[in-house]
Formats: structure tokens, C-alpha cells, sequence
């Protein structure tokens, strides 16, 4: 998920009561466990994770730096914070 530029927050479970007890009344029993939305997701099943996840990870064109845009947006306009560039991607 870091590699790919998703954000998240992670829970360690194996040091945390708190965060076991939310893996269990999530009725969740395994690790890793996903919780995207409402969704709960065990096992790092990739395909699913980012369908459920409402935006997506695109590289400015010039400068390749990753940026989050919405999903099923159609063809959005986009101007690189980075370097300026200004594209259009289909969402
Ligand atoms: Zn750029």
C-alpha cells in the first residue's frame, strides 16, 4: 500500500488490546485485515482493496510525482502541485 502511494493507517493488533478488540467486534480473524469504508477486508487481497478505495494514484506526466485523484469522475483536469504541468486523465 506505501509503495503505492495509498494512505492508511496502520493498527498492530500483536501490541494493541484496543486494536485486537476492534479486529474482533469487526469479526475479522486473521491478519491482515482491511477496513475501507464499511468494507471489511481479510487477507491482502489487492484487486478488492482498490476497487473499494475512492480515488486513485496517478503520476504527473513530467515530473512522474504521485497524486490522488477521485474515481469515476470521467475526464478530469489536473495541475501538478509539483512542477505545474497540466494534464487531463481519465478517472
Ligand atoms: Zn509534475
Amino acid at each position: 500500500m506505501k509503495t503505492e502511494g495509498y494512505k492508511f493507517t496502520e493498527k498492530n493488533v500483536s501490541s494493541n488490546k484496543v486494536y485486537q478488540k476492534e479486529l474482533v467486534d469487526l469479526g475479522a480473524r486473521g491478519v491482515p485485515t482491511f477496513l475501507i469504508g464499511n468494507e471489511v477486508i481479510v487477507g491482502f487481497d489487492k484487486n478488492r482493496i482498490v476497487n473499494l478505495i475512492d480515488y486513485k494514484i496517478i503520476k504527473c506526466p513530467t515530473c512522474l510525482k504521485r497524486m490522488r485523484i477521485p474515481k469515476n469522475k470521467g475526464k478530469i483536469k489536473v495541475t501538478c502541485k509539483e512542477c505545474n504541468t497540466k494534464f487531463i486523465v481519465k478517472s
